[in-house]
């Protein structure tokens, strides 16, 4: 594989899309380059009482809206190329999607499964306390979230931390994805996943696109494969599979297994977390190395674990029609070009795993708001609704059940509005994208860059440069 440098990927698809756009060279490269790129060091006493030293990033790629957000990775892989690649992909995946914020990614390098909780713990607290002390998190500066190795305890962590330091009454909002009695919004976990969920559905519900790549449309009966079945992958596979599509194939770290027939995604988790992995899962094929299923026969592959995963050296290889990105970055350049040669259909990760941060925001209002989405409107939506049965009752001289009153004056809680903001939110994103493509000729990681450039560029084009 001699693919080049995360980074500099990133950079080539925004180069590609420039192309397209009307902006000055001046501005594109301000657009492109990091504007803070923190590295720090640090010591923790380890349970045996060792001192060990531990790096970590935290990069904010562009001000061009406050805050920056990005999620925090705990990851032996972690280094700057990486953390610089993925801030600037928030900043176009926020674009896509309308998210009001600039990109910014963070990333400690550790073997977490080196470590005890309480160790964890303690490197969570003091990355937290040097992105504190370097004015790198506020609920107005730059707001971490989960990523690869992280979740809602390690949120609770660092808001923990910075409340102690700071009377913000906003300090909740100084984090997303965090526990619900920390200030967390119901649905954040799911999110990313079912954002690849509604984003997949809506590029196959497109009867013209589905036509072109040989498939019917609609999810229903479509085969898929995933690589990674943590959270991203998990949840985007339980979607899929509730809207009828079949999945066929896992890859996980022990390797990979295949069913034609279909595989049960409950059991499967179930097998994996007794395992320790998914091969030798009853009624599957077992293949010889965790990336082989990548190249077996299926209408979908998901890659939701790193990046890289997808390159020159197995791309010739793939055969599904449609790539959905969950990952970020999981297809090289060079892979992105000999797949659409081929002429399947990539849904980019600068739009597809946009789910989880468009659920960050909707925490993030609901922090700096202080209030539940729901709390004010729902129970007078409810009621209007019982009017309005009342009033058809009286007309249709008929009543409705208990059960049919139950479901038709449902009025909207956190849960269902996170999910109906969520569902608007990737739907439009994608209808976006797919006309740019249209009329520009171009794949959709050209068009959702050129989307984001646009949107982008319009901000930077009437800031002030200060002396
Ligand atoms: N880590 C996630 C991502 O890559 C979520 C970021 C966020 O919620 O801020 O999109």
């Amino acid at each position: 594989m001699s693919d080049y440098k995360f980074f500099e990927q990133v950079n080539r698809s925004f180069d590609k899309a420039a192309a397209y756009t009307e902006f000055d060279k001046g501005l594109l490269s301000q657009m492109k380059i990091c504007n803070d790129v923190l590295h720090v060091t640090f010591p923790i006493e380890r349970d045996n009482g060792k001192i060990e030293v531990i790096e970590g990033w935290r990069v904010e790629h562009s001000h061009h809206k406050l805050p920056t957000k990005g999620g925090i990775r705990f990851n032996m892989m972690v280094n700057e190329d990486e953390t610089m690649a993925l801030a600037a992909l928030m900043t176009y995946k926020c674009s896509v999607v309308d998210v009001p914020f600039g990109g910014a990614k963070g990333g400690v390098k550790i073997d977490k499964s080196k470590f005890s909780e309480r160790e964890i713990e303690k490197i969570t607290r003091r990355y937290t306390y040097e992105l504190i002390k370097k004015n790198f998190i506020g609920p107005g500066i730059d707001v971490p979230a989960p990523d690869y190795g992280t979740g809602a305890k390690e949120m609770g962590w660092i808001l923990d931390t910075f409340r102690q330091m700071s009377t913000d009454i906003n300090a909740e909002g100084c984090v997303t994805g965090k526990p619900i009695e920390q200030g967390g919004i119901r649905g954040r976990t799911e999110a990313t996943g079912r954002g690849v969920f509604f984003g997949i559905r809506e590029a196959c519900d497109n009867k013209e696109d589905m036509k072109a790549l040989g498939l019917k449309h609609g999810l229903e009966g479509k085969t898929f494969v995933v690589q990674g079945l943590g959270n991203v992958g998990y949840h985007s596979a339980k979607y899929m599979i509730e809207d009828g599509a079949i999945l066929v194939g896992v890859a996980e770290m022990d390797g990979s297994i295949y069913s034609e027939k279909g595989i049960d995604l409950e059991k499967l988790m179930a097998y994996k977390s007794q395992n320790n992995g998914v091969t030798g899962f009853p009624g599957t094929q077992t293949l010889k190395n965790s990336s082989s299923v990548l190249e077996s026969e299926c209408d979908i592959l998901i890659p939701a674990a790193l990046e890289n995963q997808i390159n020159s050296d197995n791309a010739g290889k793939i055969k599904a029609k449609i790539i959905g990105e969950a990952a970020n970055g999981p297809t090289t350049s060079e892979a992105h070009d000999i797949i659409k040669e081929r002429g399947a259909l990539i849904i980019p990760d600068n739009y597809l795993n946009a789910g989880g941060v468009t659920v960050s925001y909707f925490e993030w209002l609901k922090n700096i708001q202080h209030v539940r989405f729901g709390r004010m409107g729902k129970r007078f939506e409810e009621n209007s609704y019982k009017k309005i049965l009342s009033v058809i009752e009286t007309v249709s001289e008929r009543k409705f059940t208990d059960k049919e009153l139950k479901f038709l004056a449902k009025g909207g809680g956190e849960e269902e509005l996170v999910d109906s903001g969520l569902e608007e939110t990737m739907i439009t994103a994608y209808n976006q994208i797919n006309e740019i493509r249209k009329e520009k000729g171009v794949d959709l990681r050209t068009a959702a860059f050129i989307s984001a450039i646009n949107k982008v560029g319009r901000i930077y084009g009437q800031m002030g440069i200060f002396p």
